[in-house]
């Protein structure tokens, strides 16, 4: 399938890459632009001012792939090489162009302009003026043999608004393209290699997959197949890992749990202990959440849930912090001491230390309650070190909570 895209390169020039002094962001900025066009990108260059190289990176490019994306390089100043590099590969003269001669003077507007901007007038024989709307320097486009040039400057605020301005439409234009198809869902608590391993069990031949695993999830995409052989494998994961962990889009727990929130208009309160306030920067970190999220309190000691909470001591003595009733008792405790519609409470053993056998590192209690409702309790064994323990436990507390929230 990705076979049959049309290949592009984007070739950025630049010694300031090469030596490491700033990062190449034009590449990944254009590269998730020309992949949703339909590219495949089949390279990315960096090269240092230096003409010989420019020209052989450009000739060698042009016999690969049908765009060729050039970045940087288009300013008045001697180490600006685009210009020459592309008429010499191209095998054309550069041509002064009176109009953006008359642009750039008009930029200006009375000041007396350098005679070396003269220099970004000139444009190759055969190229076509890329109008800039926010800078000096015109971009250009063209052939070298079949390929398709298209030159950009470098200051990233001028590359993107030209793209988006203009170039993007010109691309469009120019190419054949079919955008293809695909199915974005997220897997939560769920290990990359058990994704995987399920991925090729589930039907659908001609689908395929990639994924991007961050800390707290991984997003993966279905190619390829009908629409209906896709959301058929999406399906056969919600079969296999159950819908609380495979979900539709690229999307994270607390954006959903946030979303369940809003959408019914409810405020949620928290009581964490083994999270020491995880869950309540998570819910924090999203702009606006001061609309679902009345607060919470972390109680980390017994005694802090004792006297923070107001839970009783005897049942704390009887069951353990880490147990059904104390979850239940948190939230029952949260939702009395506040004016929340939901509360949620978490209680576990993150490690390293703590464990025992009845009770091992990893054991966590979640506590859902909405309302006058009896306290839903759920209990989690996770694995891991204490970040990935603290972290599992956050995921799993709102996944619960949204999909109580949502029925
Ligand atoms: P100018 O007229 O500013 O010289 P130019 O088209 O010649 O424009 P360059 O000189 O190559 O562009 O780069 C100008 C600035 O743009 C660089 O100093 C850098 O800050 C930024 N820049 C250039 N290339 C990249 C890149 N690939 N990724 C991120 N930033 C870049
Ligand atoms: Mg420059």
């Amino acid at each position: 399938m990705s076979n049959n895209k049309p290949r592009a390169i984007v070739l950025s020039v630049g010694t300031e890459l090469t030596e490491g002094i700033i990062l190449n962001s034009h590449l990944q900025y254009l590269s998730s632009c020309l992949n949703r066009l339909g590219f495949m990108v089949i390279r990315g260059i960096q090269i240092p001012d230096i003409l010989g190289v420019f020209k052989a990176e450009l000739g060698r490019a042009a016999e690969e792939c049908s765009l060729i994306i050039v970045t940087g390089g288009l300013g008045p100043t001697s180490d600006d090489l685009t210009r020459e590099a592309i008429a010499e590969a191209a095998g054309t003269e550069l041509v002064f162009q009176q109009s953006i001669w008359e642009d750039l003077k008009k930029r200006y507007s009375g000041q007396k302009i350098a005679e070396t901007n003269r220099k970004q007038a000139y444009i190759p024989q055969g190229f076509k003026i890329l109008k800039n709307p926010v800078g000096s320097a015109p971009g250009f486009y063209g052939r070298i043999n079949k390929s398709l040039i298209i030159a950009l400057p470098g200051p990233p605020g001028e590359l993107e608004a030209m793209y988006t301005s203009g170039v993007e439409r010109l691309i469009e234009n120019l190419f054949s393209l079919t955008v293809e198809q695909v199915l974005t869902g997220t897997a939560m608590l769920i290990p990359e290699s058990r994704l995987e391993e399920e991925l090729q069990k589930c039907p659908g031949r001609s689908v395929t997959w990639g994924t991007r695993v961050t800390d707290d999830r991984i997003a993966f995409y279905l190619r390829g197949g009908s629409e209906e052989e896709r959301k058929a494998v999406f399906s056969c994961l919600q079969e296999s890992f159950g819908s609380l962990y495979i979900r539709r889009g690229d999307v994270e727990p607390a954006q959903l749990l946030s979303r369940a929130l809003r959408s019914q208009g409810l405020k949620i309160a928290l009581a964490e202990s083994c999270t020491g306030g995880l869950l309540g920067k998570w819910l924090t970190d999203l702009p606006g959440s001061s609309d679902i999220f009345w607060g919470g309190v972390t109680a980390y000691s017994i005694q802090a849930k004792i006297d923070l909470l107001g839970i009783d001591n005897r049942l704390v003595a009887e069951y353990g912090a880490v147990s059904s009733e104390t979850a239940a008792a948190m939230t029952e405790a949260i939702l009395k001491h506040c004016q929340a519609d939901v509360g949620l409470a978490v209680t576990g053993i993150a490690g390293p230390g703590g464990g025992t056998a009845q009770k091992p590192v990893g054991t966590v209690w979640i506590s859902f309650k909405w309302g006058d409702r009896k306290p839903l309790c759920r209990l989690f064994q996770f694995h891991g070190s204490r970040d990935q323990i603290r972290r599992k436990t956050a995921v799993a507390a709102f996944l619960l909570a949204e999909s109580e929230l949502k029925g």
